[in-house]
C-alpha cells in the first residue's frame, strides 16, 4: 500500500496499482511542491464565497464549481474531478494533476499577480485571449501526454476534436478561434509524445 497525503486529501494506492504512472506523478507533485494540497472546492469555505461571488456577478452564468483551478500550493478540484478523485480513478487523477502541475509551475514562475493577469486574456479576453491560450497549451498538452501514459487514443479525431475545443469552445471563454493555430498545438503536443 502507498500512501499519498496532500493536505485534507489522502491517496492510498493498493499494491496492483503501484506501477500505473499516476504514482510517479504523484511522488513528483510531493517532491516539487511540498506544501501542497489538494482540495474539493466544496470543502474549501474561501472557494463557497468565491463561488457565490461570481455566481452573482455574472447573473448566475458562471459556476466556478465546474472548474478545477490552482492557486500558489493549492488544487481545487471541481465537483465533478472531487467525485472521480474520491472514486480513485488513477488515470483521471494522472491526466488532472499533470494538467494542474503545469499550472502550479507557471504560477510559481511569474508570481499570483502576472498568472491571473495572464489568465484573463491579452490583447482580449475573449476570441483572442492569446496570454490565456498559452498557460493553457502546455497544460493541455501534458495532459495529452498523461492521457497517452494510460493508454488512451489520442490520435483518434474524437480526442482531437475534443482537444482543440477547449481553446475555440465556450469552456474557457472562446479562448483562441484560430482553429489552424490550435491544430498546430495538438500536432505539436503529439510529436512531444513520440519523441519521448
Ligand atoms: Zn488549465
Amino acid at each position: 500500500m502507498i500512501t499519498f497525503q496532500f493536505g485534507p486529501t489522502s491517496f492510498a494506492w493498493e499494491d496492483y496499482d503501484a506501477n500505473h504512472p499516476v504514482v510517479a506523478t504523484l511522488r513528483q507533485l510531493k517532491t516539487n511542491f511540498p506544501e501542497l494540497q489538494i482540495i474539493p472546492k466544496s470543502e474549501s469555505l474561501f472557494r463557497r464565497i468565491v463561488y457565490w461571488t461570481l455566481l452573482i456577478l455574472t447573473f448566475g452564468l458562471f459556476k466556478d464549481t465546474k472548474f478545477t483551478t490552482c492557486a500558489k500550493n493549492r488544487i481545487y478540484l471541481s465537483d465533478s474531478d472531487a467525485r472521480l478523485f474520491k472514486a480513485y480513478l488513477p488515470s483521471i487523477i494522472h491526466m488532472v494533476l499533470r494538467h494542474e502541475e503545469v499550472h502550479l509551475g507557471q504560477i510559481a514562475y511569474y508570481g499570483r499577480v502576472e498568472f491571473y493577469l495572464r489568465y484573463l486574456g491579452f490583447p482580449l479576453p475573449v476570441f483572442f485571449a492569446w496570454t490565456r491560450a498559452m498557460i493553457e497549451k502546455p497544460a493541455y498538452q501534458a495532459e495529452m501526454k498523461a492521457a497517452w501514459e494510460c493508454r488512451r487514443d489520442v490520435t483518434s479525431d474524437n480526442y482531437k476534436e475534443q482537444w482543440i475545443s477547449k481553446f475555440y469552445g465556450k469552456t474557457y471563454a472562446y479562448m483562441w478561434r484560430h482553429t489552424k493555430t490550435v491544430e498546430k498545438w495538438y500536432e505539436e503536443g503529439l510529436r512531444a509524445i513520440t519523441s519521448g
